[in-house]
Order: C-alpha cells, then structure tokens, then sequence
C-alpha cells in the first residue's frame, strides 16, 4: 500500500506513548504496568479500523525490547527500538491473521516460540484481525496462552473482540483504543501542518478532522492530500480549498445555514442549502451535520458542559449559542434532529431538508416560555381563545375554551339570552321548561324536553310529541300545573295543546343536549385541535394535546 499519500501517516506515526494521541487511558495503565514490572504475558487491543491498535502494540513491542528497557519510554535509538518501527526486527513477527489463520501456521508459531530470542529480551507475536483465527488455530493459540514461555509475549489486536473465544478473552489484558476525538483530531493536525510549514485554516483543519471520523491514520492520510494539492504560492489552504480537494461539505455551509434559521431568515436558509447543492453535498450528510451543529450550540448553551472539539470551535459556537435563548436553541436541535428521519427517508432529500429548515424557521419560539406564550396569544389574534398551558414533563396540555361557543349549561344560557335579546321559539320554550322546573315539576319538565315547541301565544301553548312518546303522558297529566307555570313565566294565561307527530321531533331540547354532550366528550379534542390558536400553540411550543377542559369545569 505505497501511495503518496502516505507519507505524513508514516513520518507521524507515533513512536512513544504519549504520541498516542486520545487514548489516554490505555497509555495510563501501560506506563504503569512497565514502571512496576508487571507486564502481562498477553494483550488484547480492541478498537475500531484505524484508531491505532497496532500502532499501540508497535509501542509497546518497542517499551518491552528497547535495551534501555523495559520501560515506558524506549529510547528510540537502539537496535530493538530501529528495528522494530522499521518492521525488520527478527524476535517481533506481526501476523496478519487475515491472511495467515490456518493451524499450521499457529503451530509454526508455537514451533518456534519454543526458542529463546535472538537479540531481543522478548519473542513478541503481534497477531492482527486475530479474530480471523479458525477454530483449530485458535485452539493451538490457546495452548501457547495457556502455558506461555516466559521470554514470549502475544500482542493481539482485533475489531471484533465478541467473536474471539471466552478462553482467549479470560487470558488477556484487554484495552480499548477509542475513536479520536475531533478537538484532539485537530490540535494534532495543526501540529503536524505548523512542523510542516504549511499554512492551514482553522476551518481546513475542522473539515480533515471531520472526515477522518475519529481515525487519526485517516486525518493524515487526508492532509497529505490536501497538502500535495495545495499551490504554496497561494498561500493558505482554506475551507473552501479543503473542501474542493477532498470532495467535502465547507462546515461553514452548515453553521451560515443553522445560524439563517435562528435568525428566523428564510431567505438565507433557502440560499444556504442552495450553496450546499452547488457544493455536490449529500443532503442526508448534511441533514445530519445541520443536527450535529445544532446540537453543539445547544452544549455551548449550557454552562459547565465541556465538548471535544476544536478550540476555535469551541469559541465560535459560544459566541454565537451567546445570541440566543437556551430553548430556542433546543427547538432547532429537536426540529433538525427529527428532520434526519424524514430526509433519509425522502425521495428528493434535498426538498425534505428545505421543509425541515422552513418549519424551524417559522416554527422554532424565538424566546422564553412568557414570551412564546404572547406570541401564541398574538397568532391567535382577536378570535383568540383562553389558551393556559402547564408543561408537565415534555407533554403539553391545553385547555381550550373559545369564546363563542355555546355554554352547554341551558341555565346559564337562558338568562344569558333573555338579558340581551328577544327571545325566539325555542328560546321561549326553554323559558317555559325552567319556569316549570321551577314550579317544582321536575319530571314534567323533563317529559317537556322530549317536545317540540310549535308556537306560544294567547290562543295556546302548541307543542309536538312523537308518535306514542310515553312523556306525553306525563305532561298530560300534570296539564293544569303545566299552565299555570306557563302563565307565571307568560304574563298570560294560554291553554296547552298538544299534538302528535309521525316523524321523530328533531328539534326537542332532549336531543339538542344529546347533541351537545356528544359533541363535547367526543369531538372537543378534535375540535380544539382545529382551533387556529391552539394548532399555532402546539406547533409553536412543540407539544400535543393531552386533553381539553371547558375552563368552568375546573
Ligand atoms: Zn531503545
């Protein structure tokens, strides 16, 4: 694997442990197991492609054969350290077990661990990908581990630990190495670029380090690119030209796109994810980096909260996480996180990503829970209903009461109607149904609510009972009663009439308040739901409706 590519990956490969960089807690444990003389006779680098897990065991083969040794800090020098990075070292063999993972290898390597070194302190295997191992093989290692020779150590690497035997597992020192993480990514890249003499934007070194997704092999291997395309007569490499060179997404794309929809600016969104489409990006890729922004801005927000990241990154977002309220920020982050979904699953990403940011330009509150509770009443406007609200954990509950709907009281509603205006026929039956309640006739009133009124005057009180409806009965006999409540409510004495009607009367106060209380447990949350106010409270706020209470039950 000779490209040219490669050269910064070799001229920077570490050589000591602290070159070792993010993997500080299995430098820890090695460095003191070297210094107190108790190294175990195998190991087990685990980690994922890239992260270092060789180069570790490079390090380590160098600290347990430097002549100087063993000791924490091989001296780089002597033949066993030489010889060793150069990879010529007669007593340190690395195996790729990928290519090499039959039995008969593993018992030409037992064959020969039965000798003592020729120069060095240790016979040491390097064996990588050994879950690649067969069954047989891994049964010959086993014995090895099993009763290993003291002048023999295993330094054994793998991506995939769970397939490696319980036997193999309980018989080794296992360390993790760790994905790098992008601040130390990038410190080590502005090192390398300032040893070098090449002047690198902070954004170029941020775009490499993203790339690299925590591996620092591949941090290098692209600064080399970007390096070997640069034109030193230009100058320094910037976000733009690291960009170009690696066929990535300029992050400052990401925070001109994030920082347009805080700013509640459509315009620049929409121009953002344009500039982005000029760019070749991936629109899934950057639906996630728009929620990876988002997301760090929410972390600058908060006090206390340290993020591995770039120095000047660090700066930048708590500059701008400055500008803005904690829950707006929060809202963003929620929208674009929830945009991530849609986009991978959309048939033009690039339109689902253009929704996803109008809805969290118009969408995301702008301020504090008093503020964005005016602006809910504001949107609502003068048809506005009441609109309380309690978070309770991150349900939103609202209780809704227009202001033009019918009071579903009758009580309430007849005095209400008789202050104000003439009283129509139904208006004046209900009248004459309560003056009956009142009158103590509770169960003639209730009969009377099965009629259908059909005219009062000064020749008679006419009302309809369907067909053989048991209530005209009731009212039947309680007749003399019934006028004289009527003539107290009346001012008029009027005989009652009543008449029977084939067709079920569809306008009786009994099935106007079945209606109504149909209406009210059944449609109310639909009902609220389609209230302008309340649809613009839950967008606005980011809630649903749990329930919804009439504020006179409460
Ligand atoms: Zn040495």
């Amino acid at each position: 694997m000779t490209t040219p590519y490669l050269v910064l990956a070799r001229k920077y490969r570490p050589q000591r442990f602290s070159d070792l960089t993010g993997q500080e807690h299995v430098v820890r444990t090695l460095v003191n197991a070297l210094k107190s003389g108790r190294v175990a006779h195998a190991f087990l680098f685990t980690g994922p492609r890239g992260c270092g897990k060789t180069t570790s065991a490079r390090i380590l083969a160098r600290a347990l054969n430097c002549e100087k040794g063993p000791t924490p800090e091989p001296c780089g020098v002597c033949g066993p350290c030489v010889d060793i990075a150069a990879g010529t070292d007669v007593d340190v063999q690395e195996i790729d077990a990928a290519s090499n993972n039959g039995v008969d290898d593993v018992r030409a390597l037992r064959e020969a661990a039965k000798y003592l070194p020729a120069r060095d302190r240790y016979k040491i295997y390097i064996v990588d990908e050994v879950h690649m191992l067969s069954g047989p093989a891994f049964n010959a290692l086993l014995k090895t581990l099993e009763e290993p020779p003291g002048h023999i150590k295993f330094l054994l690497a793998t991506t995939d630990p769970q397939k490696l035997p319980a036997t193999i597992l309980s018989r080794v020192q296992r360390h993790n190495i760790q994905l790098v993480p992008l601040g130390k990514i990038v410190a080590r890249l502005r090192e390398i670029a300032q040893s070098e003499k090449v002047a690198v934007s902070d954004a170029a070194l941020s775009l490499v380090g993203r790339q690299a997704q925590g591996s620092m092999r591949d941090a290098l291997s692209l600064l080399d690119q970007l390096f070997s395309a640069h034109d030193p007569a230009a100058g320094e490499i910037t976000g733009e030209e690291g960009a170009e060179t690696l066929g990535a997404l300029d992050n400052s794309v990401v925070r001109e796109i994030v920082a347009a929809v805080l700013a509640r600016d459509a315009a620049a969104a929409m121009a953002g994810a344009q500039k982005a489409y000029d760019q070749g990006a991936d629109f899934k890729r950057l639906a996630e980096d728009l929620a990876a922004h988002a997301r760090n801005l929410v972390l600058a927000s908060l006090p206390g909260v340290k993020q591995d990241l770039p120095d000047h990154e660090v700066r930048s977002l708590a500059q701008e996480a400055a500008e803005h309220d904690s829950a707006q920020l929060s809202r963003v982050f929620e929208l674009l996180q929830l945009a991530q979904d849609e986009v991978s699953k959309a048939a033009s990403p690039r339109h689902a990503v253009e929704v996803a940011l109008l809805r969290a330009v118009y969408l995301a509150p702008s301020g504090s829970l008093p503020e964005l509770v005016a602006r809910v009443e504001a949107l609502a406007g003068k048809e506005a209903p009441r609109v309380t609200r309690t978070l309770q954990a991150s349900a939103l509950r609202a209780t809704v009461k227009p202001e033009n709907e019918h009071e579903h009281d009758s009580e309430h509603e007849d005095e209400h109607e008789h202050e104000n205006r003439p009283l129509d026929l139904k208006g004046r039956w209900r009248q004459l149904i309560e003056a009956v309640r009142a009158a103590r006739k509770a169960g003639a009133a209730a009969a009377l609510e099965h009629a259908v009124p059909i005219k009062i005057d000064r020749t008679g009180v006419q009302i309809g009972f369907r067909k053989g409806a048991g209530q005209a009965a009731i009212v039947q006999d309680a007749r003399g009663a019934l006028e004289d409540a009527f003539e107290k409510a009346l001012g008029f004495r009027a005989p009652l009439q009543i008449v029977e009607q084939d067709a079920a009367p569809d306008a009786s106060v009994a099935q106007e308040k079945q209606k109504q209380r149909a209406a009210a447990s059944g449609n109310r949350i639909a009902t609220a739901r389609e209230h302008p106010a309340v649809r613009a409270a839950v967008e606005v706020l980011g809630g649903e409706i749990e329930d919804v209470r009439d504020l006179g039950e409460e």
